[in-house]
């Protein structure tokens, strides 16, 4: 099935009956060449570039609950490449480039939209260190542009600019950086994958992995054991659960992170807005929602639901940047376990167990990462050598200190 203007046409003057479901519901066959474990944004993302890419399509993507039930239909949509240090910034603009032509790829409307998004200083230090980021961005073929305070009050007059502590001195706009609709692209996704065989198969948790000689020989699920040679685990906020199923501990730490929408408005936000120093971003979707969230929860967790401390936070933040939110109505908040890697970078690499592949620590920011990770995983796994534009990501930087000291990540367990 694909979608054009004809087709719309057609459809909507014979009821919408030929729409067909976007994917199979195969059952689990005993082998295949690879399973991907976990069905969100990156490991569906993985499945579509292994059989588009790299030619493979005997493959399982095994999710252990529906597709879009994580982090990828829970996040605040949000897409940059606005990172400082050589190992992000690159991948981060390979992901941006990969979604500026991913809705052609995948025939599907992802609502990309590149909107913009700005970092709001309040310092001269502040100010500087941007100017060191976006000069970092401008270098790997990103874009960015320093506003001061003149010209970021003309773009978005509503904010509080004489703010006491807080006053706004200017901000760092990517213009690219923008918005996707979060569940269209797990969506998006998937058919391509299903299109070109690869086997997606829901309600079927990953509960055990088999290894004979240290080499990976299948996986067991609630499901049935399958045989393979060649597991990735793209698993987010559940990653140090499955990986520990395979001897193996990890340097992430899983928290909750929250989401806010309120009612909807008339558009308001021109695009995304960040105010890192007091825990607040805010970006509008198409229904009128503002849609923002702030800091992670301070304790490990692994409900899919916040606490209250972070909501007052949250409220605070907004209140001291934008005070006109506190007439908008919340409508519904929800949470989301976060792989919260020690240096707030991933990791997509080999591990210690032959055919067994990671791809976490994705902390705040997996979402925009998703087809570079995606593309990156999918090489990583066909070559078993790592994507030029993810080589930073190795498992074993922790161990040996040479750790991605990032600043343009968002928040890190180490610095709570
Ligand atoms: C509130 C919130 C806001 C966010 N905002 C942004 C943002 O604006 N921009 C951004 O870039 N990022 C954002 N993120 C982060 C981003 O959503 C994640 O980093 C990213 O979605 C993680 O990758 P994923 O899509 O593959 O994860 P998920 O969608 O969580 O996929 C992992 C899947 O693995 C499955 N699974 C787990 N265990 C097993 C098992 N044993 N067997 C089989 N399947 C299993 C899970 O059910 C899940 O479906 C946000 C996250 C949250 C929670």
């Amino acid at each position: 099935m694909t979608f054009s203007a004809m087709r719309l046409l057609r459809e909507s003057v014979t009821g919408h009956r030929g729409w067909k479901p976007l994917w199979r519901r195969p059952g689990p066959k005993p082998r295949y060449d690879i399973v991907i474990v976990g069905g969100g944004g990156h490991g569906l993302a993985t499945a579509h570039y292994l059989s588009r890419v790299f030619g493979k399509t005997n493959i399982a993507v095994v999710e252990k609950g529906w597709l879009g039930s994580g982090n990828v239909g829970r996040n605040t949509t949000i897409i940059r490449s606005n990172y400082l240090l050589p190992g992000n910034q690159p991948f981060y603009e390979f992901s941006m480039r990969l979604w500026e032509g991913l809705e052609q790829e995948l025939n599907f409307n992802a609502m990309v939209s590149q909107r913009g998004i700005v970092n709001l200083f309040h310092t001269d230090a502040q100010r500087d260190a941007y100017r060191r980021r976006g000069n970092a961005m401008l270098l790997s073929g990103a874009d960015a542009v320093l506003l001061d305070k003149e010209k970021l009050r003309r773009m978005i007059p509503f904010l509080n600019y004489d703010n006491a502590r807080f006053p706004i001195k200017g901000g760092l706009w990517q213009p690219r950086a923008g918005t996707a609709r979060h569940d269209g692209v797990a969506w998006g996704y998937a058919r391509a994958a299903d299109r070109a065989g690869v086997d997606i198969i829901e309600n079927c948790e990953v509960t055990g992995f088999r290894r004979d000689a240290g080499k990976i020989t299948g996986v067991e699920t609630t499901r049935g054991f399958i045989e393979t040679s060649k597991v990735g685990v793209a698993v987010a906020g559940s990653s140090s659960r499955v990986m520990a199923m395979a001897g193996l501990r990890l340097p992430i730490e899983s928290h909750v992170l929250q989401a806010f929408v309120s009612e909807g408005l008339k558009p308001t936000i021109p695009g995304v807005i960040t105010f890192g120093a007091g825990h607040f971003y805010v970006s509008q979707s198409d229904k009128g929602g503002l849609v923002f969230g702030g800091d992670i929860d301070g304790y490990n967790s692994y409900a899919q639901r916040g606490n209250l401390p972070v909501v007052e936070d949250v409220a605070e933040g907004g209140m001291a940047v934008m005070p006109m939110i506190g007439r908008a109505r919340l409508l519904r908040m929800w949470g989301g376990i976060m792989d919260m890697s020690m240096d707030g970078s991933p990791i997509i690499d080999r591990t210690p167990v032959e055919g067994l592949y990671f791809n976490g620590g994705w902390c705040y920011g997996g979402f925009k990462a998703t087809p570079a990770s995606g593309y990156a995983f999918a090489h990583l796994i066909a070559t078993d050598t790592p994507h030029a534009a993810a080589s930073a990501y190795r498992l074993d930087r922790f161990a040996g200190g040479h750790v991605i000291d990032e600043k343009g990540v968002g928040a890190q367990p180490n610095l709570h």
